[in-house]
């Protein structure tokens, strides 16, 4: 089902510039949240000051609108994988929440999600903490494994690797969501190729200095099923286990990546990989 159109569309270093300011406006906003979220808001109160942010900033939310989609952000709570939909729930100390949120710049976009507990790490049970640093780390071994001339799929197989290294150090069985990937991003939040978050057998497309993707795993502290709850949007797991959602929107240049929703351009977590941290700034 992957790997159909051997390139992938590539952009201009002026593109990627763009891109950056969609993606700056993309991690400062969910910074944001991060520092406002706590116990008794609500999802729609999030919704609403990222609403404002985004705009504020000379930005258009990406997600409101989308399919009919009448959030700014994807709020997603405990169990509840990704696209939960921001309205009248109120966050509770200990719950997890996945953050994704999407702006447009002079219409070029930025698409990235954080996970946190409410309330702050304190306030995490044990296998909550661990479930979100390992899908966090996933994440940054995923953008890791992008490189020129190498299989787009390598970013799924050290996806796949680090959340297998996770398990064991952390004596669970995580499950990595199949059912929703990664993707190209750029004049549309969602472009081919896909990106999938597992080891999968096709070759698949080359990477190309220019190529942007959103990279994004889902892990879970149990299955890797997932049903769609009847407002059609909300995806949870199948079997009530929780849930941790990490993105970035990552460019590849000339002489390594670029983190573009990444405050500090993904530069801290690259160099700790080994990775090439090559803005374009
Ligand atoms: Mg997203
Ligand atoms: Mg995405």
């Amino acid at each position: 089902m992957f790997g159909r159109s051997a390139r992938i569309e590539t952009k201009t270093p002026e593109q990627i510039l763009r891109m950056r300011r969609a993606g700056l406006v993309v991690g400062q906003t969910l910074q944001l949240m991060a520092q406002t979220v706590r116990p008794g808001i609500t999802t729609k109160q999030l919704d609403e000051l990222a609403e404002e942010h985004i705009r504020g900033c000379g930005a258009v939310p990406s997600f409101l609108g989308y399919h009919g989609f009448t959030g700014t952000l994807c709020t997603s709570v405990n169990d509840e994988v990704v696209h939960g939909i921001p309205g009248a729930r109120v966050l509770a100390e200990g719950d997890v929440i996945s953050i994704d949120c999407g702006a447009i710049v002079d219409g070029w976009h930025g698409d990235a999600a954080i996970s946190v507990v409410v309330g702050g790490r304190e306030a995490g049970r044990p296998e909550d903490l661990a479930l979100i640093d390992a899908t966090e780390d996933a994440m940054w071994a995923g953008i890791a494994a992008l490189g020129a001339g190498e299989s787009l799929y390598a970013v799924g197989a050290a996806v796949e690797d680090s959340v297998t290294e996770a398990g064991e150090r952390d004596q669970r069985d995580y499950g990595i969501v199949e059912d929703y990937v990664g993707h190209g991003i750029g004049t549309e939040m969602h472009q081919d190729p896909q990106v999938p978050n597992y080891r999968v057998r096709e070759k698949g497309p080359t990477v190309r200095p220019g190529v942007t993707v959103a990279i994004e795993p889902m892990v879970t502290l149990g299955t890797s099923e997932t049903r769609i709850l009847s407002d059609d949007w909300t995806v949870v797991t199948a079997d009530g286990s929780r849930a941790a959602h990490w993105e970035n929107s990552v460019a590849v240049t000339d002489e390594g990546l670029w983190v573009l929703t990444a405050l500090d351009g993904g530069r801290a977590r690259l160099e700790a990989a080994g990775a090439a941290y090559a803005p374009l700034d």
